[in-house]
């Protein structure tokens, strides 16, 4: 699944039209699809009404979204599971997987990509509706290590499920968790209010950290459909069961918390390590 270094590789490639055209400025003509039921809102007769004719004007994102502002509302994104978003010139052929399709006033095509159709796209007059019970954005300047402190405290929760949830901090999922928790040397099933104080400031550094390599990466390519960055290569504990820590020479293990697979290193990260 996409997380927050991998939608901001999208964006940013949408946005500057590197190796294909700049999406703020154009206008939409019209959207077709296949699979209607990616339009979560408004119904999909008012959503083509209201984005027809409207023009892009910047590509931004908030969490796991794409984030389009038009010059009436706005347009949302979540690629969800599989999604991927890119521009085709005039007369490209049919991509496999490509449902929904917005038609461009240049001729080129905006493609969403969805192998598993669990994509959602959105028209709203306030974003607030669809991006409001979001956390903080991790990479924010108001995201310091005070507010960290304050919501952990707040919650009596096991950290990894803690940190997916998009209500407390948005943008991560099970990569970079697992890669935050690890280089803050923190086990993923440690209640949140029993963390110290320098605990919660390597977390903090560290799910900074984790988020700011991902992306100087262009993301991780591990999803068969996302094709982008290369940090896959650099992952210190994601997917690395039975490989020796770089820190310590330990077998990293993988256990399941909450369904999600986790993978940790069981001498850097321990359970009851004060
Ligand atoms: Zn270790």
């Amino acid at each position: 699944m996409p997380e927050l270094p991998e939608v901001d590789t999208i964006a940013r490639a949408l946005r500057s039209g590197k190796g294909s055209a700049p999406l703020p400025g154009r206008r939409i003509l019209r959207f077709t699809t296949t699979w209607p039921r990616h339009v979560d809102r408004p119904s999909i007769t008012t959503f083509r009404r209201r984005i027809k004719g409207r023009e892009i004007q910047s590509v931004e994102r908030r969490a796991k979204y794409l984030v389009f502002p038009l010059d009436i509302g706005t347009l949302l994104i979540h690629l969800r599971m599989s999604g991927d978003l890119f521009m085709r010139p005039p007369g490209s052929d049919a991509d496999d997987y490509v449902h929904s399709i917005f038609h461009l006033d240049n001729g080129w095509e905006l493609r969403f990509s969805d192998a598993r159709k669990f994509g959602r796209i959105y028209w709203t007059q306030d974003p607030e509706d669809v991006l409001g019970d979001l956390g903080p954005e991790p990479l924010d300047d108001a995201f310091t290590i005070e507010v960290l402190k304050q919501k952990l405290l707040a919650h009596r929760r096991q950290l990894k499920p803690l940190l997916l949830d998009q209500s407390f901090l948005a943008g991560m999922g099970n990569i970079y968790v697992d890669e935050a928790l690890y280089r803050a040397r923190i086990h993923p099933l440690r209640q949140s209010d029993s963390l110290k104080m320098p605990e919660i400031k390597r977390l903090w550094e560290s799910i900074r950290t984790s988020l700011i390599e991902g992306i100087r990466h262009n993301g991780a390519s591990i999803d068969w459909v996302y094709r982008g960055g290369d940090y896959q290569n650099h992952f210190l504990v994601y997917k690395q069961e039975g490989n020796p820590c770089g820190t310590c020479g330990t077998s990293i293990q993988r256990t399941v918390v909450g369904q999600r697979g986790t993978y940790y290193c069981p001498d850097c990260q321990r359970e009851n390590k004060p």
